[in-house]
């Protein structure tokens, strides 16, 4: 795809879909990204989780914390508990415990800010790195995940198998100009417009030019 399309599908995104400060974002509104140690923990919890989960046991998980030194001191029943709500939570205990521990020893604490050492943390993979590069480290960069993997595809601005192989493309392809809401929109559309099963192709603002509309129809 061409640099005028992809300019045309953010100009268009950015007028069908909100960003996360003009919604009414749980994360914002319970503080899951409060500080960039929230914000990393949160990521982690989020990974094949429903958002309302995630919030829930956020929610439930900083009553209790709010540094890795207090995180480690739970016990680990306890912070299975806490964290039940989101998928595969015990496996998501040990990890956070472990990253806590990486966190105290290597970086006094903080979180660190370039994507390598992100990736070195446990529970954290290249879609974690990037949120965090992006909204907490402030160096935009388009977080690729499900949706945004599947709208990216459909509409044939990538062909890629991987969501990490469409984050690399994507992030070269986009201008600069688009990367601060560049993954915000295309979440948005994905999990309202382009859905897995049941795309709303026909109220869909980007049909004109997507590859799989057209595929289609002609078939
Ligand atoms: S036309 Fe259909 S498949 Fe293409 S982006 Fe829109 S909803 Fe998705």
């Amino acid at each position: 795809m061409n640099k005028t399309k992809i300019v045309q599908m953010y100009k268009i995104l950015s007028h069908t879909q909100p960003t996360f400060e003009e919604t009414d974002n749980d994360w914002i509104t319970h503080g899951l990204n409060s500080t960039p140690f929230k914000l990393l923990v949160s990521v982690a919890i989020s990974t094949m989780t429903h958002d309302k989960r995630t919030v829930k046991a956020c929610i439930a998980l900083y009553e209790k914390i709010s540094t890795p030194q207090e995180l480690i001191e739970l016990e680990d029943e306890e912070l299975a508990t806490l964290i039940k709500p989101a998928a595969h939570y015990n496996r998501k205990t040990k990890s956070l415990k472990k990253m806590c521990h990486q966190l105290i020893e290597q970086y006094d604490g903080e979180v660190p800010q370039t994507k390598e050492e992100l990736m070195e943390l446990s529970g954290i993979g290249r879609k974690c790195a990037d949120i965090m590069m992006h909204f907490s480290v402030g160096e935009p960069s388009i977080a690729v995940d499900t949706h945004v993997h599947r709208v990216l595809n459909r509409l044939g601005v990538v062909n890629t198998r991987s969501s990490e192989e469409t984050a690399d493309v994507i992030n070269t392809i986009t201008p600069q100009q688009y990367k601060q809401h560049a993954h915000e929109w295309l979440i948005g559309h994905g999990m309202e417009i382009c859905k897995a099963r049941a795309p709303k192709c026909k109220e869909c603002a980007l049909r004109d030019w997507c590859q799989y509309n057209q595929t289609r129809a002609i078939g």
